[in-house]
């Protein structure tokens, strides 16, 4: 295939939307011209059915209009789009209708009514045709008004069904009360001139429906649209030209009503079976995006294993070179030192120094990648006991400062390592006893009182923290402080505690004001 053919083969989506219009308005031309040509082709009919005919007809309309509404509903309900509210009321009322209309009409009821049936069976057709019509008119306007208001414009259900109940009231009331005037005019050129309003009614929302435009790629409105173009052919072309009950007109009238409940009802199993399949293409994107991620998942397991491991191993390895720096440094000090000058031993000094920090970072980094290799050993531990052990190892720290540390006494028993999260109350406590400007102090440990999800918090009175560095705090090696400010540190502790509490499943963050004070929350769960 050359490339001008294979520009050839590619369509838009736009160009594939104005197809499928123009296909569907030569139906809908089709679908008007033919039934238009068969109603001239028997205008000499001869055709003359019967009351039982009759009653098979509507008793099929019945059930049809019954499946319809129903339908219509459960789908109104599965994705609240109000014209569904409105076709399925609309096709419940009908039913209704239809069901009296068959009733009325049948040998038994018959001599109950105060119409005689050339009158009743006229009207009370009328009746469930004019309810119908207005009701594809109302789901039309209804849909405007929702497009002008947006939700606020949403038509009240309640609203809907009671307007529905009344119609078929009130048309149940008059049937059965009122003398019904002659329903055919054989001197007129319609011989059923009445048919014709729900034809008007008919052709507003066939416009309206036309106008909103939906047919053009919606399958269930193309079918609402057939369905109205048959609904006006079967009022204006057969039904009001019937002369005579049971006659061609008439019959074919019945017939055609019963062909525009069928459309209506395949764009309802339509528009039901594109959601189902998109719910079946839904669920596999997500199931394939679900094992996506899962894998991400593990491979980012694998690598932060992985990467502890390296981790561990490069700090061990680094620390017994260290301790051999450190160690000489200490020995050239002792043994040569007469042998330097005051620089020299100046130098040796600094060396001992760096190898004893080097030495805390690698520890630290070692302690680090720990917490990420070891297994946690979970049992039920009161969180009250580590934290006060805790403040326990801390004394020597609380000794120095002037700290008042308050532990809240209904701290809960959880399901927990005691060791890593000793550690992170240690950490916590010990960091708001540090960084205070050495005024007298409050700490308080306490929790939200939640045993569905516990939140603890350590909060201070200190120095607080800056709101663009409470990321950044749990980083390891980073401090917001030089070395030995605040009683010196290496920047691990907070990043070691982040790692412990997401190990168990849970999540820390800070609150905090410079000159304020500072509070860590913590989780130990998910949330
Ligand atoms: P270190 O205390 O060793 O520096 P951490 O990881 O425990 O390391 O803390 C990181 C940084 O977070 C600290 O350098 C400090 O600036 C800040 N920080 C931690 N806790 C507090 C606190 N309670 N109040 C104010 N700043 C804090």
């Amino acid at each position: 295939m050359n490339s001008s053919d294979a520009r050839s083969e590619i369509t838009s989506p736009d160009s594939l939307e104005e197809d499928l219009s123009a296909r569907r308005i030569k139906e809908y031309v089709f679908v008007a011209v033919a039934l238009i040509g068969l109603s001239i082709m028997m205008l000499d009919s001869e055709w003359i059915g019967s009351v039982q005919l009759h009653s098979f007809m509507e008793g099929i309309a019945t059930l049809l209009s019954l499946i319809i509404g129903s339908m219509a509903l459960v789908r109104y309900y599965t994705l609240k789009e109000t014209v569904f509210l409105f076709i399925g009321a609309g096709f419940f009322g009908t039913a209704f209708l239809d069901g009296y209309h068959t009733f009325v009409t049948s040998a038994y009821f018959r001599p109950m009514m105060p119409s005689d049936i050339p009158s009743l069976i006229p009207w009370s057709w009328i009746a469930s045709r004019l309810f119908l019509s207005i009701f594809m008119v109302l789901s039309w306007l209804a849909w405007v008004r929702e497009e002008r208001l947006g939700s606020s414009g949403r038509i009240n259900e309640w609203a809907v069904y009671l307007f529905t109940a009344l119609f078929t009231l009130a048309s149940f009331l008059f049937f059965a009360l009122v003398p019904l005037p002659r329903a055919y005019y054989p001197e007129l050129f319609f011989g059923r001139p009445e048919d014709l309003i729900p034809a008007v009614f008919f052709a507003i929302a066939l416009w309206g429906y036309l106008r909103k435009g939906h047919w053009k790629h919606n399958a269930f409105e193309h079918w609402l649209v057939l369905s109205l173009i048959v609904g006006i052919v079967g009022q204006t072309v057969f039904m009001s030209f019937s002369t005579n009950l049971f006659d061609f007109e008439f019959d074919a009238a019945h017939l055609l009503k019963k062909i525009s409940y069928v459309c209506v009802l395949t764009g309802l199993l339509v528009s039901m079976s594109t959601i189902f399949l998109n719910e079946r293409t839904g669920a596999r994107a997500l199931d394939a995006a679900l094992k996506r991620s899962k894998n991400v998942l593990l491979e980012l397991e694998r690598i932060n294993q992985e990467l502890d491991d390296f981790a561990y191993i490069a700090s061990h390895d680094l620390k017994e070179p260290l301790r051999g720096i450190h160690n000489y440094s200490q020995f050239l000090i002792e043994d040569y030192s007469a042998q330097l000058d005051q620089e020299g031993r100046d130098k040796l000094e600094t060396l001992k120094r760096l190898a004893t920090r080097m030495d805390g970072l690698i520890s630290a980094l070692l302690d680090f990648s720990r917490v990420g290799r070891v297994a946690l050993t979970l049992s039920p531990v009161s969180t009250g006991a580590l934290a006060w052990s805790a403040l326990d190892a801390l004394k020597a720290a609380l000794e120095e400062t002037d700290t008042e540390v308050t532990i809240a006494a209904d701290l809960p028993d959880l399901d927990c390592d005691p060791a890593l999260v000793g550690q992170v109350f240690q950490n916590l406590i010990g960091n708001a006893i540090k960084y205070s400007e050495g005024k007298s102090h409050q700490v308080e440990v306490g929790w939200n009182g939640d045993m569905q999800l516990p939140v603890f918090h350590v909060s201070d009175d200190g120095i607080g923290i800056k709101e663009k560095d409470f990321e950044s705090i749990f980083l390891i090696f980073n401090r917001l402080h030089s070395q030995n400010k605040y009683g010196g540190g290496l920047g691990a502790g907070l990043t070691i505690v982040k790692k412990i509490i997401e190990r168990h499943g849970g999540r820390i963050w800070v609150e905090s004001q410079p000159g304020q004070g500072s509070t860590f929350y913590f989780t130990l769960s998910e949330d």
